[in-house]
């Protein structure tokens, strides 16, 4: 099928796609109706900036299959956003959600800018303006959003308040990841680093090694990269590296995970936190540790990174941190590297966003412990799959994973016909 998704991240989805159709031996017919996204939308948003100009910023939504039930996915705000990048991560969350078995399918969203250029006011009529315009192709049946990378519980809020004055009742259910008192669910602020935590230790159990003799790197320091540092250092892991886009800090001896969180959250950045300890961003990786946590970016290892890595395991934070390319020559080096694949690794996020849009459609909340013991749950049946898949079919763990959810989605489609 010719398409108009383009650029490196979208071939990377469909490259990694196709070594799992081939994996499965799905039939050339079912392959373009299984990779190629239902339905994208892109809209013009304009709003008045607090200078007096107007401004114009595209904004795109795609939603990849509805076979399973809504589609379900964040929403990023970021410079470089385009349709290819928000197609490939729409179709990420399609086998993330069938694998740990939700019943949606996958959905993204963003708008091209950079959100630290603009005011609060600029980012409320933006974040506003967005919804609006997505109005008519959303819903809590159709696509329920949620935030991604530059996007947050505020964000969350004034998009639900956005749709909720459209219909002239409050509508929750229409996206997750909000402030908890407006019908966000506890727990869903640190579900992806709990989580990346959570199974960077299922991991390291595997291997034999104690969290209080292990150390960690981790990249990115956002929602999904600080919990996952909380994470660790609340169980001993010693946290030896960590950068955002501001600079990276390394210091064999550990570094103070509470006053760095604490240090971002005051400043928005890690920069300016210590002028000792400073690393090059790219060598930071290849620093010996036992896991490192790529929580920020796509594509950051890729087959230079992979062969230069001295790492024990790879815990995927981050969507799509690292290339087919560097999952070649990690296979080539067969030294044992433990990957936690992406649609594995964070997939608390999107479990715990399930769990609030069922609190929002029930009207009827739980406490943190009832949806952090159910998230752990779910996470450890994912785990259990894909490791006992990985071992039987002698795949990589990203082969097991995505086979499982590609597998979930070809056989609903198949039950029910062409239509979703
Ligand atoms: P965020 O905006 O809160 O944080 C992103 C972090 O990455 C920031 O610290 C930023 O400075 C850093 N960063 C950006 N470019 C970098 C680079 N080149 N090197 C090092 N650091 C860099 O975003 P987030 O919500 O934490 O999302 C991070 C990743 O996790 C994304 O890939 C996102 O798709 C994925 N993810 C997020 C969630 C979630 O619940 N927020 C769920 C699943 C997956």
């Amino acid at each position: 099928m010719k398409s108009l998704y383009a650029g490196p991240v979208f071939e990377m989805a469909r490259n990694q796609f196709h070594v799992i159709a081939d994996h499965l031996s799905i039939p050339e017919d079912d392959r373009d109706r299984l990779l190629y996204p239902k339905r994208a939308i892109v809209v013009s948003c304009p709003i008045h900036m607090d200078d007096g100009r107007t401004e114009v910023f595209a904004g795109y939504r795609v939603q990849h299959h509805l076979t399973l039930g809504p589609a379900k996915g964040g929403t990023r705000f970021a410079a470089n956003v385009d349709i290819g990048e928000i197609a490939a991560l729409a179709i990420w969350m399609s086998w993330k959600c069938a694998l740990a078995d939700l019943p949606y399918g996958g959905g993204k969203g963003g708008v091209a800018v950079d959100p630290r250029a603009l005011s609060l006011n600029e980012l409320e009529n933006l974040s506003r303006r967005y919804m609006q315009e997505m109005i008519p192709f959303v819903g809590p049946r159709v696509d329920v959003m949620a935030p991604d990378m530059g996007t947050n519980e505020q964000v969350m809020a004034w998009f639900m308040d956005t749709y909720s004055m459209y219909q002239g009742i409050t509508v929750p259910e229409i996206v997750t990841g909000k402030p908890v008192g407006t019908g966000g669910t506890l727990g869903r602020r640190e579900a992806t680093g709990h989580g990346v935590a959570f199974l960077a230790f299922r991991a390291l159990d595997a291997l034999g090694v104690a969290p209080t003799e292990a150390t960690a790197i981790v990249q990115g320091f956002g929602n999904v990269g600080s919990h996952a540092a909380l994470g660790l250092a609340a169980r001993g892991v010693k946290l030896i590296g960590v950068s955002d886009a501001s600079i990276a800090y390394y210091d064999p001896k550990g570094l103070d995970v509470r006053a760095l969180v604490a240090h971002a959250v005051k400043t928005g950045d890690l920069a300016g936190y210590s002028g000792q300890a400073t690393i090059d961003a790219r060598t930071l990786l290849d620093q010996p540790c036992d896991v490192l946590a790529p929580c920020a970016i796509e594509r950051t290892i890729d087959a230079d990174a992979a062969r230069r890595l001295r790492c024990r395991v790879i815990a995927e934070g981050a969507n799509g941190p690292t290339t087919p390319e560097a999952d070649r020559v990690l296979a080539e080096r067969n030294d044992g590297i433990f990957v936690i694949p992406d649609i594995l690794c964070n997939s608390g996020g999107v479990i715990v966003s399930y769990f609030e849009w069922v609190q929002d459609l029930q009207q009827y909340f739980w406490s943190r412990d009832e949806v952090m013991d159910r998230l752990e749950r779910a996470l450890d049946r994912s785990w259990a799959m894909v490791v006992a898949r990985a071992k039987r079919d002698g795949v990589s763990n990203r082969t097991a994973a995505m086979a499982i959810g590609v597998e979930r989605v070809q056989k609903a489609k198949h039950a029910r016909g062409l239509f979703p």
